[in-house]
């Protein structure tokens, strides 16, 4: 017991070194993923309220041979951190467009696809021209892709985030703000900004139900959205009676475990066929 204190500290420093070895582990794999294959994307489906299919979310995962399948929240931080941000977002680009290619060359109807982005792409100079060429090399109609930011993103360099944003919106791009009502953004910014839809956060959709000043604040969003021209989409939806109170409040469309979990692009045909939820 008396060595108690001693040991608590070796334990700590194992923790850090263990959290920092994982982190260039995870560092050395992103860079080996790009010859070899380990990025995959997966699709989120974007419901109507009324059960229609609207679009789909790509969320962007890490496959690693003895961790697993790793989350963006884990390896996006690192990947903004060490410099590989731009290449994987450049990536995803890529290979979604290559994939909406390919569905349409399958026959399957044109479905709007969703991608993140980080500040660190939206702020860089060259981002929409490489997205135009992007749109142009895959015959991609630049209305079925949206592009999620965060009002972070918004707030951090407004200036060259609004100019590449207005060139792409100029060709039809649709942008949607992420996260909305977690950030510090200021709507008269926002405004600004060719904003075609706000995506209410997962944190107050869990507590939607239960709590009504969160109630007051999402009907707010909505009120505002709506006032000005928005769509508004509820994410991380995974009960019946969220359903049931968002769609009282006229709320747009909504993407959840309910309806929904992201999977990976085989098995998206199917849901583009069906079209409505399953
Ligand atoms: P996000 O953009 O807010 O994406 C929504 C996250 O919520 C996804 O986590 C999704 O799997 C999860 N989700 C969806 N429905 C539900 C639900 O009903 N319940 C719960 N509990 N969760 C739900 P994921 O895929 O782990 O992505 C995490 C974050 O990583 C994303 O948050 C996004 O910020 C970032 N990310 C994902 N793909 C990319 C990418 O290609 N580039 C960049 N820069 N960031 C990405
Ligand atoms: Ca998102
Ligand atoms: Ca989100
Ligand atoms: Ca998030």
């Amino acid at each position: 017991a008396k060595n108690s204190g001693g040991n608590q500290y070796v334990f700590v420093s194992n923790e850090i070194s263990s959290a920092a070895s994982e982190q260039s582990e995870i560092e050395a794999h992103m860079r080996a993923a790009f010859k070899d294959g380990g990025f995959e994307v997966y699709y989120q489906p974007q419901y109507s309220m009324n059960g229609y299919l609207c679009g789909f979310e790509a969320l962007l995962r890490l496959r690693h041979p003895s961790m697993g399948l790793i989350g963006p929240d884990r390896f996006i931080p690192i990947a903004e951190e060490c410099g590989l941000i731009v290449r994987i977002g450049n990536w995803v680009i890529e290979e979604v467009f290559r994939q909406a290619a390919e569905w349409k060359r399958q026959g399957l109807p044109a479905i709007r696809i969703a991608l993140n982005v980080s500040p660190l792409q939206l702020m860089r100079a060259d981002f929409s021209v490489r997205v135009r060429d992007a749109l142009s090399a895959y015959r991609m109609d630049p209305e079925m892709l949206e592009i999620e930011i965060t009002e972070t993103t918004v707030m951090h360099n407004l200036e060259e985030v609004a100019k590449q944003m207005l060139d792409l919106a100029a060709v039809g791009v649709r942008f949607s703000v992420d996260d909305f009502g977690t950030g510090y953004s200021s709507l008269r910014h926002l405004h600004q900004l060719p904003i075609t839809t706000l995506k209410i956060d997962q944190s107050f959709v869990q507590n939607i139900c239960e709590d009504s000043s969160t109630r007051e604040i999402v009907q707010a969003i909505l009120s505002l959205a709506h006032s000005l021209g928005m769509q508004v989409i509820a994410e991380g939806v995974e009960r019946e009676d969220q359903v049931e109170l968002l769609r009282s409040m006229n709320c747009d469309q909504l993407q959840g475990f309910l309806w929904g979990r992201p999977q990976p692009a085989d098995r998206v045909p199917a849901l583009m066929s069906a079209q409505v939820r399953k």
